[in-house]
């Protein structure tokens, strides 16, 4: 009933693609990331999908942790960001939530804290990427804090990588280098792999992975991959031809007629747009499937509608079905496309667009 623009997840995709994360270390564990939703996934379904085989679950901040454990979820999850203002701590604590620090100000803060229960820490290091993290001269000696502390239960050493996903760039190898070089004296288990470490390279493997994207079925790669090719898409993004016309050759589609047609052109119009979460930036030439066929989209992405090619595509009429990405079509092709990537492509999905959910 109603408008068809639909997003089902699978979620035995979404299990088998973190059992594949499992699977290249599996005697260490693997923080799933679902921060911001489940990557527009749903968050809470997800997490319920995979608490019985998950290691832990890993989210940006005290909001997205909090909305797990009210949905029911017992395994523990880790502060991404660790904590923001004082006052979170004491509820950091009490839920027995993960936290990273990435500042000597934060553990100066924790230091002064009054809390029922010690913290789980991972103390994050800067090895190169500049954004959050102790730095690395500092690092040995926040660590030595850390363990004087009575706040602080048992601590994990923490890295990020700027270029994981580069599997030629130098700049992985300086980060390993600095990581390594900087911990040498320090006796404690080691999370620093993201989807890209996990899966491409293999001295990245410690204690904790953390892998995010790849459970979603999206590569972080740019060229084929063994293991990454692999993966299963977990959302379809999907919806249906809701009208149709033949168009003579000079004849334009759409906004500021965007495409004009060089032969006759039969358009098909889908009900799908930009505030539906599809990138507006679409080029001319993004491939959409219709009817299980490959075609493309002319003319410009509008906000509730989009429009396709239909001359070539056998049977297609009002009400035959469009995926956008998904199962025959990978997001990470549609985003090259959009100037993207697939995270802005899945985080993107707006509301409006009915979640259905299979294989619960
Ligand atoms: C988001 C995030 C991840 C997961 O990254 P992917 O590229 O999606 O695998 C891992 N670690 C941290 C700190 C993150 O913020």
């Amino acid at each position: 009933m109603g408008r068809a623009a639909t997003a089902t997840i699978n979620l035995n995709a979404f299990r088998d693609n973190y059992r594949l994360a499992k699977s290249v270390a599996p005697h260490q564990q693997a923080v799933a990331i679902i921060k911001a939703d489940g990557y527009g996934h749903g968050a809470i379904k997800l997490a319920l999908a995979l608490e019985p085989e998950a290691d832990a679950f890993g989210v940006a901040c005290i909001e997205e942790a909090l909305e797990l454990r009210h949905g029911g979820i017992k395994k523990p999850i880790l502060l991404l960001e660790g904590f923001f203002t004082a006052d979170e701590l004491p509820i950091i604590s009490d839920n027995q939530f993960w936290c990273a620090v990435h500042s000597l100000e934060q553990i100066e803060t924790l230091a002064q804290a009054n809390l029922n229960r010690p913290i789980n820490i991972w103390l994050k290091m800067d090895s190169g990427m500049h954004r959050l993290g102790v730095m690395p001269n500092d690092y040995v000696m926040a660590y030595e804090k850390l363990t004087q502390l009575p706040q602080v239960h048992q601590i994990v050493l923490m890295s990020h990588f700027a270029s994981a996903d580069d599997l030629t760039s130098e700049i992985t190898r300086k980060q390993i280098d600095c990581f390594n070089q900087t911990t040498a004296s320090i006796d404690a288990p080691i999370s620093i792999a993201n989807s890209a470490a996990t899966l491409g390279h293999e001295e990245t493997r410690h204690e904790f992975q953390r892998p995010g994207i790849m459970l979603y079925g999206a590569t972080p790669f740019e060229h084929s991959h063994p293991l990454a090719d692999q993966l299963k898409a977990v959302m379809t993004l999907s919806s249906e031809i809701i009208a149709i016309r033949a168009l003579d050759a000079g004849e334009g589609v759409g906004y500021s007629h965007r495409h004009v047609c060089q032969t006759p052109t039969k358009v098909g119009t889908v009900a799908m747009g930009y505030a539906d979460g599809y990138p507006r930036h679409a080029k001319e030439g993004t491939p959409v499937i219709v009817n299980g066929q490959r075609t493309q989209i002319i003319g410009r992405v509008s906000m509730d509608m989009l429009t396709v090619d239909l001359t070539h595509i056998k049977d297609a009429k009002v009400g035959s079905r469009v995926e956008l990405w998904g199962d025959n079509l990978p997001a990470a092709e549609v985003a090259r496309y959009a100037n993207t990537i697939p995270y802005t492509l899945f985080t993107g999905v707006t509301r409006r667009v009915h979640k259905k959910y299979v294989n619960e």
